[in-house]
């Protein structure tokens, strides 16, 4: 890794889906993307755009039909199986439109989870500690021994938050946080992600149709035609 790196660096990349026959469905057609330390930026665009495709191909969760995604000047297609699994675990977070907790286990407890596949015994010692700080820190600070059960749909996606946070990673991806909430559990939720991202200076990328959260980022684009552009319409 040269120190000029930047965190994240997208080159041409591509997805396509086989189609029906020789149909193939084209998602992304040629994505260029630099995204610096402790950034936080907007991707917004229709449904079907390929927003959720880009979000998981960054995130190493899917992979481009071509091009390149480095991550501090490291290209990922060259990481596999466990090696990928490990940077996937301690250097990225991710929060979906669900919150996929585990309901049989409190809020402590879920917030810990990706705690126990970290073999970094100094963030697996302090996590107890980030989780408590945490939780206080997004207003749960009352709700340790709560089930996911006993949550308002909101307070699940803080702790869904902390979750993604508790291995302190470099890079948060959130694919529309808060597109099961109202309007003002959303607008708390975009508050609190925001928050995070200039104290803790975690890169945020986050997929949102909501307007007053990809407002609120630094920067703003647009997919659409499989592009990513500035917004037609800001
Ligand atoms: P968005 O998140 O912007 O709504 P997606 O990334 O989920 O869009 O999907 C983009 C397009 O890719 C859609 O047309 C979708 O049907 C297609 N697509 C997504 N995943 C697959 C898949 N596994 N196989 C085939 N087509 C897919
Ligand atoms: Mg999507």
């Amino acid at each position: 890794m040269a120190p000029a790196d930047p965190l994240l660096r997208l080159i041409n990349v591509t997805k396509r889906y086989a189609g029906v026959g020789d149909a193939s469905v084209s998602v992304l057609a040629g994505i260029d993307l630099t995204v610096e330390r402790g950034e936080s930026l907007a991707i917004v665009g229709p449904s079907g755009s390929g927003k959720s495709t880009l979000l998981n191909i960054i995130g190493t969760l899917d992979t481009p039909s071509s091009g390149t995604v480095e991550l501090e000047g490291q290209d990922l297609s060259r990481v596999r199986g466990a090696a990928l699994a490990a940077l996937r675990n301690r250097r990225i977070g991710f929060v979906f439109q669900a919150h996929y907790l585990l309901p049989q286990c409190t809020v402590f407890e879920n917030v810990l989870v990706p705690t126990l596949a970290t073999n970094n015994e100094v963030i697996r010692d302090g996590a107890p500690d980030r989780a408590r700080r945490l939780l206080e820190r997004v207003g749960l600070g009352q709700r340790l021994k709560h089930r996911p059960g006993q949550l308002s749909g909101g307070e699940r996606q803080r702790v869904a938050v902390v979750r993604a946070l508790i291995n302190e990673p470099q890079l948060l991806l959130a694919d529309e946080p808060t597109g099961a909430l109202d309007r003002v559990s959303a607008d708390q939720l975009g508050r609190v992600l925001l928050d995070l991202n200039r104290e803790t200076r975690v890169t945020l990328i986050v997929v949102t149709h909501a307007l007053s959260l990809a407002r609120g980022m630094e920067r703003l684009l647009e997919l659409r035609d499989g592009r990513l552009d500035r917004p037609r319409d800001p």
